[in-house]
This record gives structure tokens, sequence and C-alpha cells, in this order.
């Protein structure tokens, strides 16, 4: 009589030195079958996502339209991103099997396009990668192309933002594979001049070459965190996780025009010349062709896997001042809110909020500075209003803006308690009169 070996309870094949198979309680397993059910598992998980992405896909113009109550302006880009996203549903709907079309297309693959956003600091990057994650529902992550480096070295690495996504997926490998990583600041991932070309670039090209794989497309082991054996890790297939990147690139539009300049009198793009006969910003901005990027110390493989480019133009005083109004979480509402809570209404005049955005202009950090604009104004008043009472209203003009004067209470003034800010340095060291005057 010959022993006979187990066989896997799943697919009854025999166990062999090539075919290994797990025992369990009341069975055993074989390795395709361990994969296959993995398959399986990964599907249902796709389409409890979709249960959970709540009732039909929001089509791109509806997409855009939450992006505008939370976005000033840059309405290119938003149309770019609410597309990219659709499409992100559609191929999510696609592999769970469940796209109602016609065999005729049941073959084909749909790629991802990730997408690079071009557009000076403060011009809303990163907000739009936010606030599309909100409105998205999938897991999402924003890291700072600067703080990783290559795996084995000091620091994150790439391998880091997988983790991350599963922690927000609350460790749902299957929600981690769909989510969104916005990379921030990959214009700075140049190798550095000062480096020798002999010495390993760990954190600018280095770093670049690690991204490929994530962004292609890979099945990435990720360690868990805390890991104390080896095997305590996940696979994470990167192929649907849609990547967005985010960059200044200083000096790009300068780099365009000079690329377009011979040709722009003979391909019409005059057309889109401004009145001092410098193409604008944003038209340039369009114009980007991956070339330009290369100049940046981008590789183009790494610009490759970015196919679609996104330019967010300059913001002038007009947009900031829609900034401080506008949106959602207008910073002007937010200041309300919180003056709110001590039953004080905050009011702006016209032109004090003007001169807000003039100074945020000024200082060439798109909307970034009026937050810290808004926090120097409004100091004094949020210093001293908690510890007064019956005071009801407080009104900011251009002369509290440009320090001259403090904010008006009512119904008392508090002029007495609310002494001007102290002169800055500059200010202060600043001669009274010019010499020989
Ligand atoms: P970056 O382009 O450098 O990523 P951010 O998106 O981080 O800029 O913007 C910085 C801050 O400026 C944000 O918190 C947001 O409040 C504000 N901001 C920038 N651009 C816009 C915009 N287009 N609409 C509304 N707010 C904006």
């Amino acid at each position: 009589m010959t022993d006979t070996l187990p066989r896997c309870s799943f697919c009854g094949i025999e166990q062999s030195p090539a075919r290994p198979l797990i025992v369990g309680l009341e069975g055993t397993i074989c390795e395709a079958c361990v994969t296959l059910a993995g398959q399986v598992v990964s599907n249902w998980g796709r389409k409890r996502i979709l249960q959970e992405l709540n009732g039909p896909i929001p089509k791109p113009a509806k997409i855009k339209e939450t992006l505008d109550s939370y976005v000033v302006g840059q309405t290119l880009a938003k149309e770019i991103l609410a597309v990219a996203v659709y499409n992100h549903y559609k191929r999510l709907k696609h592999e769970s099997g469940d796209d109602g079309l016609s065999p005729l297309h049941a073959d084909v693959e749909l790629g991802k396009s990730n997408i690079l956003l071009i557009g000076s600091t403060g011009t809303g990057k990163t907000l739009l990668a936010s606030t599309l994650a909100r409105i998205v529902g999938v897991p999402f992550v924003i890291t700072g192309a600067t703080t990783l480096t290559q795996a084995g070295y000091v620091g994150d690495d790439v391998e880091h933002i997988l983790l991350r996504l599963l922690e927000v997926a609350e460790g749902n490998v299957a929600r981690a594979e769909w989510g969104i990583v916005y990379l921030d600041e990959v214009d700075k991932l140049a190798r550095s001049p000062e480096m020798p070309t002999n010495t390993r670039d760990i954190a600018g090209e280095g770093v670049q070459q690690a991204l490929l794989r994530l962004v292609e497309g890979a099945r990435v082991k990720v360690p868990l965190k805390g890991k104390k054996r080896e095997g305590d890790e996940v696979v994470i297939d990167t192929r649907n996780i849609l990547f967005l990147a985010g960059g200044a690139f200083p000096g790009l539009e300068e780099r365009v025009e000079k690329r377009l300049a011979p040709a722009s009198h003979s391909i019409g793009f005059h057309a889109s010349l401004v009145s001092g006969g410098k193409p604008e910003a944003k038209t340039l901005l369009g114009e980007t062709q991956p070339e330009d990027l290369r100049h940046f110390g981008l590789i183009p493989e790494f610009i490759g896997r970015f196919p679609v480019l996104a330019p967010l133009h300059p913001l002038d005083e007009a947009a900031l001042v829609r900034i401080l109004t506008q949106p959602k979480n207008a910073l002007v509402r937010q200041y309300q809110k919180l003056f709110a809570y001590e039953n004080v209404e905050l009011e702006f005049t016209e032109e004090a909020l003007l001169r807000i955005a003039r100074k945020a202009y000024e200082r060439d950090t798109g909307a970034r500075g009026l937050r810290s604009i808004l926090e120097q104004i409004l100091r004094r008043p949020m210093f001293e209003i908690p510890s007064l009472s019956g005071i009801e209203r407080c009104i900011v003009d251009e002369k509290v803006v440009d320090g001259s004067a403090i904010a008006t209470t009512f119904p008392i003034n508090l002029g007495h308690a609310l002494e001007p800010e102290p002169a800055s340095r500059e200010e202060r060291c600043r001669p009274t009169q010019a010499f020989g005057s």
C-alpha cells in the first residue's frame, strides 16, 4: 500500500517538492489557490470601494464645480484634474468587472494618466490636490519629494509613501491600491550641481529613479510599521494609484519663451501676446514641453511618467482678494468665525482687502502670504478682545493694513487698548531724512 500524498483542499492538486501545501486546521491549500484567493478578495475590496463611492460617478463638470467652491481660478488645471479623476473612477469600475461595456472593449486595458501641476508657489497646487481627495473619497497622501531618499538611506524611502497610503486606508490594501498620491516640490529633485558626478545622488536623481517604478506600476513590498520579523510586510500593487506631482519650476516661463521666440510669429503665438508684446505667464506655462522640464534636472523617464501637464497661473491682486473672501474656507471667513466665538463681528472694508492683497502680491509668494498678513493685522485685537466685554464689531480699514491705525471696535473704540504694532526692524532703521535734503 502506498501512502497517498495530501492534496490542496481547493483545487485537489497533489503535494510535491515543487508544489508545497500550507496546512490548516481543516485542510490544505496550494500557492496557486492562495494567489487566486488573494485576487478574489482584492476584487471584493474594489467592489466595496465602488459601493462606498455612493452612487453614480461624479461627472467632470461636477468635480470642477466642487473644486470651484474651494479654489479660486485655475480653470484649466481644474478641468484637467476633474477629467483625470473621473477616468480614475471609470478604471476602478472597469477593473471590478462592473462597467457594463460590450465585449468589444473587454480586452482593452485602461492606463492611468499621472499629472504634473506646474505653477509658482502659493498658486493652489496642494490645495487642488487635497480638495480633490476630499471629493473623491479614496485614500490620499501628500508627500514632499525632498523628504524622500533612495531606499536604504537615512530619510523616508519612497516605499514609505505606500505605507502612509495604507495607514490612511486603515490597513485595507485594496483601498490603498486605488489611492491618490501628491508629490510636492518635484522640481527640487535635481542632482545638486555641487555634487561630484561620481557620487551617488540619493536625494535627487536617486529618488527620481526609485519613484519611476512606483509611478509606473509595480508590486511593492511594504514593510509594516514597527516591523520586527522578516515577512511583516504587505504587497501593494501601484498600477492603479494615481500620482499627481507639483512643482514651481522657477524661471520656466522664460525658458519656454526663449524656445518659442523664433517661432512665435510663424505659429500664431502672437495671438496670445498681451499689450506689452510679452506672452502672459499662463500662456507660456501652457506651452511647456518635456524638454523644458529637463533643464530642472528631471530625468526624461521621470517626466515621461507624467504625461499630463496642468499649468497654474500666477495670482494677480484681484484673484488674491477673491481668495480672501470667496472660497468656503476663505481666510476672512475663518477669522470672522474666530471672532464670532467672542460674539464680535469682524469686518473688512473693500480698500483694506485690496491693500492686503497688494501686500501679499508684493511678497511674490502667491496666496501664501495672506494668512501671515492677516495674522499680523489681527494679532492685537485677538489679544485684547477676549479680556474686554461689550464689544460687538471690529472694523479693519486700509489704515489698519498700512499700520498707521488700529482696528476700530464698537461700541467702544479700543484705541487706548489696541496700540499699533511696534514698527518693524526695517522701519525702525529707516533714515527719517535723506542726507543732504
Ligand atoms: P502651492 O501651489 O505652493 O502648493 P498651496 O496650495 O499650498 O500652494 O497654497 C497655499 C495657501 O494659499 C493655501 O492654503 C490656500 O489657502 C491659498 N491658496 C493658494 N492658491 C489658492 C487658490 N487658487 N484659491 C484659493 N486659495 C488658494
